[in-house]
């Protein structure tokens, strides 16, 4: 076995394989820029080599640096992770050169499934249902409305080195795919340097099924189940689970067969995904085969018990696979959330900054229940703008679906991530959603039903009432605590009173609380009560309460007169007053917010790439203003209305932080 491998990576991924490594007793290496010398891969790893400033492209993807840090190490054998030169040929032909192991498949499997046109042609010949469509190069967007309609709309126009959902585009009409001819071919050259287009037919109400392999080079090649990943945003995977709910035996099974086909016809080796575009009828299609580990790898890891990081590394160093098809049985069911530093309430624009606060829910593993985070942050640690936007994956597993889920809201709401904006809130919602827990979504879920965006959660009543009990219950041990610290000594118990009147999302609960030691009971206007026992205390930011049996954990702030709370994707304030203080309360004027629809703020920090106005232009609802750069995703600020521009304060170049007004209005 290999004594020391280098990871050519960073972020959960890189600490995701050093601990493979670990239980194996194999030495690690980690490369690091100059942005992470504090990063927690670099901690965990046995040695770590600083390869570079901070941009991907001066560190992370030079190959003479990699190959500088290898020698300088002695490492054996190179874990690539996924994204930067995990597929790049050139990387894996410079280590063969060296003598050194790729951990991933032969360079000749990385070039052909690399190229989606290539690969679709190969696939089509090792008897794999393709999308129909156009196996060509598109010359111009004239020949793509010819083709398109050949086809017959909705097309799909796709780059040919396209990936990580860049390049693409639906259209629906001629005009569109004129369009959206033009715009993928734009971003596939900027991109990937590389703007070769061709275009497929656009399977509706589609499902993304997507199925691991894994081969060793001794012909032997397995599938191991395979993994839902309709959950996406803008073409990128939000939320995964393994089994899938859509798939049947049988379909599996052929799925399976199909996909081991393909890794055997360009003789694969190592851990590889051949993904699958599903129709409503249980129809597939391959869509393209990533010859690296998966982002979602760990709920195939959580249903088949199978350490796919291990088997790549054993399968590097020329091991026979010990686990043959028959061996692969599928063990109820793992879902995984994938954390990403996205403010979900500004339209997901990309949030950088200081983690104040970051305190994953404990990780647990037994026969009911799992609870698996990966991640390559810290508490206290910066998330750049250098980097990919996601910071964790949370995954649980449960003997089914509907445990797994419910471990899965849980998990979400114990989860603490402060000092950056982050989707936690969003996940939780699509937890509770009727289209996600019924197992009938399609890649346009999120789309579909959150069409303007994401405001939070309005939680159900019952949910409501169990926090108007909780808030009540904290409410009163806050005030007895405060009491007591007011140095009243005789019996300030009695002086807190049983009659409140809890408000929240626009409701008003007037409850009466029966305490004990053991907790209190909370007592409804109906006349229903709510049983609550907690062992909470205020100051704490978490909350776990017991209500009614159910288990409740919700976040918690102190605001003047009650909590902020959060739990299940809504963000809310709670006041709990006494009878009369409420009855004051509703004579109180609403609070407006400040108006800034007269500003441009900049919603993250990051660098102006273009201002599209100037002052005096009559600019109409949706009219591009600016466009900001962060995170290496370019994001496009609109007119909210139709309005004047009066100032314009930023020019292209400038560095601007959150909330910096760009350019105002009349
Ligand atoms: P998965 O199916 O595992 O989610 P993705 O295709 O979304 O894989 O990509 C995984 C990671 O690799 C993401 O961080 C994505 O940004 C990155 N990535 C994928 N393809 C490319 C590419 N061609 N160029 C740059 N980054 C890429
Ligand atoms: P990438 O390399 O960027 O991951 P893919 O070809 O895997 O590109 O496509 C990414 C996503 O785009 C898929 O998961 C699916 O949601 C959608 N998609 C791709 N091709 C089609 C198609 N022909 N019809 C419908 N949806 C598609
Ligand atoms: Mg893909």
């Amino acid at each position: 076995m290999f004594k020391k491998i280098l990871i050519a990576n960073r972020g959960e991924i890189a600490c995701r394989v050093i601990k493979s490594a670990q239980k194996m007793g194999i030495k690690t290496v980690a490369i690091y820029s100059e942005a992470d010398k504090h990063a927690l891969h670099v901690a965990m790893a046995d040695e770590a080599v600083l390869i570079g400033p901070p941009p991907a492209n001066e560190s992370y993807i030079v190959i003479d640096k990699v190959m500088d840090a290898i020698r300088q190490t002695g490492a054996e054998a190179v874990h690539p992770g996924y994204g930067f030169l995990s597929e790049n040929k050139l990387f894996a032909e410079a280590l063969a050169r060296e003598g050194v192991a790729f951990i991933g498949p032969p360079v000749g499997a990385i070039e052909s499934m690399g190229d989606k046109i290539t690969s679709k042609k190969i696939a089509q010949e090792a008897g794999v249902a393709t999308v129909p469509g156009h196996m060509g190069l598109i010359a111009d967007a004239e020949e793509a409305v010819k083709i398109s309609r050949e086809i017959g709309y909705p097309v799909m126009l796709k780059a040919s080195a396209g990936g990580g959902g860049k390049g693409m585009r639906i259209a629906w009409n001629d005009d569109e795919a004129r369009e959206g001819f033009q715009s993928s071919k734009n971003e596939a050259a900027s991109s990937f340097g590389d703007d070769r287009i061709f275009i497929e037919k656009f399977i509706t109400q589609p499902r993304h099924i997507e199925i691991q392999v894994l081969a060793d080079a001794h012909g032997n090649a397995i599938y191991l189940g395979e993994r839902e990943c309709s959950i996406q945003r803008r073409n990128q995977k939000v939320i995964e689970e393994a089994p899938s709910p859509f798939l049947d035996e049988k379909t599996r099974k052929k799925m399976g067969n199909q996909a081991v086909a393909l890794a055997q016809a360009v003789d694969y080796t190592s851990a590889g995904t051949v993904e699958f575009i599903v129709d409503g009828d249980r129809n597939f299609y391959f869509l393209e085969m990533n010859t690296r580990l998966q982002v979602e790898h760990p709920v195939t890891e959580l249903i088949t018990g199978v350490d796919l990081v291990e088997q790549m590394i054993r399968v590097a160093n020329g091991e026979e696979l010990a686990i043959r098809q028959k061996d692969v049985k599928l063990n109820g069911w793992a879902v995984e959330s994938r954390l990403y530093a996205e403010d979900p309430y500004r339209n997901f624009l990309p949030s950088i900054g200081r983690l104040s606060r970051y305190r994953p829910p404990e990780e647990v593993a037994d026969a009911t229940h799992v609870v698996r985070n990966d991640t390559g942050v810290y508490e206290g640690g910066e998330i750049s703008m250098y980097y990919d936007p996601m910071i964790a994956k949370l995954c649980t597993w449960a003997p089914d679906r509907d445990a797994a889920i419910e471990e899965m809201r849980v998990a979400l709401d114990t989860f603490e991530v402060e000092g950056i904006g982050h989707n936690l809130p969003f996940l939780s919602a699509v937890m509770d959603h009727e289209k996600f827990t019924s197992g009938n979504m399609t890649t346009a879920f999120i789309e579909e039903e959150f069409p303007d965006g994401f405001d939070g959660v309005d939680l159900p009543n019952d949910m409501l009432r169990r926090v108007a009990a909780s808030a009540a219950a904290m409410y009163r041990v806050a005030e007895i605590r405060r009491t007591r610290v007011s140095g009243r000594m005789d019996n300030h118990e009695r002086k807190v009173g049983t009659d409140w009147v809890v408000s929240l999302q626009g409701q008003e609960f007037p409850v009466v609380i029966d305490a004990d030691p053991m907790g209190a009971t909370v007592t409804f206007k109906d006349g229903k009560s709510h049983r609550v026992s907690s062992d909470w205390v205020p100051g704490q930011s978490l909350a776990k309460l017991d209500v009614d049996g159910t288990l409740v954990v919700i976040k918690v702030g102190k605001i003047p007169g009650g909590f902020r709370m959060r739990l299940r994707g809504a963000d809310m304030k709670v006041f709990v007053r006494t009878p009369r203080q409420a009855e004051l309360a509703r004579l109180m004027p609403e609070k407006m917010p400040a108006d800034t629809s007269k500003l441009l703020l900049c919603p993250m920090p990051g660098l102006i790439v273009s201002v599209a106005v100037e002052v005096g232009d009559e600019v109409q609802e949706g009219q591009t203003l600016c466009t900001v750069e962060a995170m290496k995703m370019e994001n496009i600020l609109r007119a909210e209305k139709k309005t004047v521009v009066t100032k314009v304060n930023a020019a292209a170049g400038d560095s601007l932080a959150v909330d910096d007004v760009i350019m105002e209005f009349e």
